[in-house]
């Protein structure tokens, strides 16, 4: 990128009112690339940008909203297309400037990677999220954004389509798209939010990005016709601003600290009315920032897999880590230790069938997901859910009488790959596989008990959670003003049954390890240590991390699990 293009983004900024003080932050070369830094000393509180959303591009604020409206068209696709679009209009676009400082960089694309990296990528599960976004991106290509131009020839002509629309551009789109796109609001979605997209990622940042999410979905105002419509609707027709999200309520807050002022209530109200005639997305200081540094925020608690397909860069030691584990490893190990294929079918069967009443996503943010205290947003907008913690909640068995819930339910199930479990970044197994094998396990007498009551089975799978807990704690300081909740000793069954479940996690992990090749004869840290000294760069040195990232959870697992084996 030249100083010019960097000038001409800047002044393009400035003429469409995105804030930011050029005294106190820059836009420069870093180690992440392309970065926001401080040229002062900030406070926690400070608003370093302001970027009004009446310039943010999204699917409603591009040229063709109205056509992807028509044809239905969301989600990256549709972003991707606006973007697209706004490229092929050139000068004519709103955002040509913002556009060409995309262009002068290109993102980190699989298509790019030479064999050496894609065979590093391999000994990865990284490869494999690359290829399926590769495929998907075909599919999509083909089955949506082709019908599209051909339903418009009159604004994409051969020429336009060929200049602008051919599959690579799309691809290069797409990788622009996908790692810079934020979440705006109900109305934007997922948009590209021009300068706060240049704050990078860091496991601890310093900032956080914040926005009123709850706006109009037909105009995306804060306060307008529509709402004032269905608040009468409602016969709740009170002259008081839109409720304020969570975000909102700590953007109040941030500017009381920022200010210093010993602000009342309702001062800090009539701020909060003030902003929604101008509503904007905010990068806020929660930490003080020193001279020189760089300005950052966290993308979300993805695992490196996901950091690296989708951004192009992963982290050691990353906190969010996972490593999968195939449902047929799981029944090919138990199959070995039961012999019985009907038997470990049809506890499998009833595990799939009724999981969902035992086991609920967790909100990662409440248990502090990063081991630190700060306090930001995540996106939680990655298709992989996996729990983070090991607390449960008990969901009440729903009687779906109405369609409506239904298909939700089923839509739900689809957002997440039932025959896929994880191994957390500590190396111990997630809730579903824990179990699922004590569900192949258990006695036979047991198996009916729970099939006929899930007062039992809830029973049942609390006992099992509650033992885990505490096993956990183990490993932990002990803290002795907490007193620890009594289980009884394992009877003889019960020990049985532990350590089948223990013996076919290590063997589950086994086969983990086994269809990556991940060798023994050298520790992770090891590696971690080769790495360092490798001098290899970009993809391949993150290839490398991803790598390393999982076979440090295959080798915590296989740690923790032979140590609780040994003490049963
Ligand atoms: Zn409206
Ligand atoms: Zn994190
Ligand atoms: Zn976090």
């Amino acid at each position: 990128m030249s100083a010019s293009d960097l000038n001409a983004f800047l002044a393009w900024a400035e003429e469409n009112e995105i804030h930011w003080d050029r005294d106190a932050i820059e836009i420069r070369e870093g180690k992440h690339g392309l970065g926001i830094y401080a040229k002062k000393d900030l406070q926690a509180g400070y608003e370093a940008i302001q970027v009004p959303k009446t310039i943010v591009l999204s699917v409603r604020s591009t040229g063709i909203a109205n056509l992807l409206e028509e044809e239905d068209i969301e989600g990256y696709v549709g972003l991707t297309l606006a973007c697209m679009y706004e490229h092929s209009k050139g000068k004519d676009s709103l955002w040509s400037v913002y556009l060409s400082l995309l262009d002068s960089r290109r993102p980190f694309i699989a298509s790019d990677l030479s064999e050496d990296v894609r065979e590093i990528m391999k000994k990865s599960e990284v490869y494999g999220e690359i290829e399926t976004d590769l495929k998907d991106m075909r599919e999509d290509y083909d089955s949506i954004v082709i019908p599209f131009l051909a339903k418009h020839p009159d604004i994409f002509t051969e020429e336009v389509k060929e200049r602008f629309f051919s599959f690579e551009h799309f691809r290069l789109m797409t990788a622009h798209v996908s790692s810079r796109a934020m979440d705006v609001d109900n109305f934007h979605v997922s948009a590209l939010v021009p300068f706060a997209d240049l704050v990078n990622h860091e496991a601890e940042p310093n900032s956080d990005y914040l926005t009123h999410e709850d706006v109009c979905d037909i105009c995306g105002a804060l306060s307008c016709e529509h709402l004032d419509e269905l608040d009468s609707d409602e016969e709740e027709d009170d002259e008081e601003a839109p409720e304020l999200s969570g975000a909102s309520k700590k953007r109040a807050a941030a500017k009381k600290a920022q200010s210093g002022s010993d602000d009342d209530e309702e001062d800090s109200d009539d701020e909060d009315w003030e902003d929604e005639i101008n509503d904007t997305c905010d990068i806020i200081l929660d930490e003080d920032v020193k001279k020189g540094e760089e300005i950052t925020r966290h993308y979300g608690p993805f695992p490196n897999k996901i950091f690296l397909s989708k951004y192009g860069f992963a982290e050691i030691d990353n906190a969010h880590d996972t490593a999968t584990i195939q449902i047929d490893m799981v029944k090919k190990t138990a199959l070995a230790i039961v012999g019985d294929e009907a038997l470990v079918e049809e506890r499998l069967n009833w595990f799939l069938e009724n999981e969902d009443t035992f086991i609920s996503e967790d909100d990662p943010e409440e248990d502090g997901c990063c081991g630190g205290d700060h306090d930001h947003d995540h996106d939680h907008d990655h298709e992989h859910g996996h729990s983070h913690a090991h607390t449960h909640e008990k969901k009440e068995a729903e009687d779906d009488d109405s369609d409506e819930e239904e298909e939700e339910e089923e839509e739900d199930e689809d957002d997440f790959p039932r025959d896929i479990m994880y191994m957390m970044h500590d190396g111990t197994i997630d809730d579903r596989l824990l179990m699922l094998l004590n569900v192949i396990f258990m006695e036979k007498d047991q198996f009916v008990k729970i099939q006929d009551s899930l007062e039992v089975a809830t029973e049942y799978f609390n006992d099992i959670f509650l033992r885990r807990a505490l096993e956990e704690e183990d490993g932990l300081e002990e803290d002795e003003e907490e007193p620890k909740p009594e289980v009884k000793p394992l009877d003889e069954t019960g020990r049985r049954i532990r350590k089948a479940v223990l013996e076919a996690i290590l063997k589950v992990i086994h086969l983990r390890a086994d269809a990556y090749k991940v060798s023994d004869q050298t520790s992770a840290e090891d590696d971690l240590e080769a790495l360092k000294k490798s001098g290899l760069t970009g993809p391949a040195y993150y290839g490398e991390v991803c790598a390393v990232g999982e076979k440090q959870i295959i080798q915590s697992g296989l740690k923790l699990y032979s140590k609780l084996l040994s003490e049963l």
